[in-house]
């Protein structure tokens, strides 16, 4: 029998995608075996709006342009073209229906995990896939780990060396804490280097920083 394809869903604002976020799924599609990576750029984030946002369409065409030639890594428009603001437990059953019997794989920073009892229906969005949880340096896994209530604790597991991951997921641990070489970047950084005219070439791909450049972003 074919075995059920893996695919990770990797949400954020990607304003703009960095290497750190290229880096970061490289690494779990490796790990965990995935067979792809979907970058998620959220339409309107619920918790967090700037003035200088970047466009869901800017900020898409250059998560299309960051994925382009990685093996494995895509760009998904499921958020940015839905008509309203996307909760991840809508965009789980919209991903579900476009790729049914596949096996989902939840990926967010430790930083970003501290916010989960914030969204919408939490729980049943815990319940629905596996999450890996990914450190990036200034947060830490034992910080993340630590906002679930015992009831939730059970169901967590370090992901080392040897971890047997599919195992460990049959035994009911959906919620795994995975140790990565974090780069250093963040797209405050970034946005924050562009308003004060200073290189970003190391930190995101040619191709988004020549976006950055022509679509005048982030300039104030
Ligand atoms: P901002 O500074 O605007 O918050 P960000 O760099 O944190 O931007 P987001 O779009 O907020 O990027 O993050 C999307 C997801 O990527 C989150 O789950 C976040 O934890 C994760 N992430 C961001 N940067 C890194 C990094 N350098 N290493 C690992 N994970 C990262
Ligand atoms: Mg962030």
């Amino acid at each position: 029998m074919k075995q059920a394809s893996r695919i990770g869903l990797f949400g954020g604002t990607f304003d703009p995608i960095h290497r750190g976020h290229l880096q970061a799924a490289a690494a779990v599609r490796s790990r965990f075996r995935l067979d792809r990576v979907l970058f998620i750029p959220s339409k309107t984030p619920p918790h967090k709006r700037r003035p200088d946002m970047a466009s869901a369409a800017d900020r898409l065409a250059m998560v299309e342009s960051a994925v382009w030639g990685r093996r494995g890594l895509e760009a998904s428009s499921v958020e940015v073209k839905s008509s309203r603001t996307s909760y991840s437990i809508n965009t789980l059953a919209k991903i579900r229906k476009m790729f049914p019997g596949s096996r989902l794989f939840f990926i967010l920073g430790a930083d970003a995990f501290l916010e989960i009892k914030t969204w919408r229906e939490w729980r049943r969005v815990l319940d629905q896939c596996v999450f890996v949880v990914i450190t990036r340096p200034g947060s830490s896994l034992r910080a993340a780990r630590a906002v679930l209530e015992p009831e939730y604790r059970g169901r967590t597991a370090a992901v080392r060396k040897t971890t047997d991951i599919d195992a460990r997921i049959r035994a009911g641990r959906t919620i795994l804490f995975f140790r990565i070489d974090a780069l250093p970047v963040s797209s405050t950084e970034i946005r924050r280097k562009v308003r004060g005219g200073l290189p970003i070439g190391g930190l995101v791909p040619a191709g988004v920083a020549a976006r950055i450049r022509l679509g005048k972003l982030y300039q104030g």
